[in-house]
């Protein structure tokens, strides 16, 4: 994952976590998970070598699993940004043809997008998780979807 690099961050003294490499240079005191994202874990490890492979397991487990399992299957990410290519294409040089192409995609999206929010919410998910996935505020996915899910 590009924008997600886990690490061991050491625990100064302080309680502030350093950087991978302060590791080797400075005192610590334990390990707690983080991310090159921004997020960190709470839970303190020891500062010791098994510390340091439960912290990066415990990335994984409570960080990076959970954005694989959210992240649509990079294939169909390729193939959606080929369609998009393709009917910008089509709409340049046929546009009624494009017109017919993309209300039939438009008719879809919409029912897909109302059983994926359905399934999203029985699996769990929250208006804010789903809001996140779309780009846009829990408030707004809500507003735009309550009525076609219960709950
Ligand atoms: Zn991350």
């Amino acid at each position: 994952m590009p924008d997600h690099e886990g690490f061991a961050a050491p625990v100064l003294p302080t309680g502030e976590l350093a950087s991978s490499a302060a590791a080797f240079t400075k005192t610590f005191v334990g390990y707690q998970a983080a991310c090159s994202c921004g997020w960190t874990d709470q839970r303190r490890f020891l500062a010791t070598p098994e510390g340091a492979k439960e912290t990066e397991y415990r990335w994984w487990s409570r960080h990076a699993a959970s954005l694989i399992a959210a992240a649509p299957p990079g294939e169909l990410v390729i193939k959606s940004n080929l369609l998009r290519e393709r009917i910008v294409k089509l709409a340049a040089e046929r546009p009624l043809a494009a017109l017919i192409l993309l209300s039939q995609l438009e008719s879809w999206q919409r029912t897909l997008l109302d059983q994926a929010v359905a399934g999203a919410r029985e699996t769990g998910a929250s208006w804010a998780q789903i809001g996140e996935a779309m780009g846009i505020s829990k408030q707004s996915a809500h507003e735009r979807f309550r009525a076609h899910v219960s709950s």
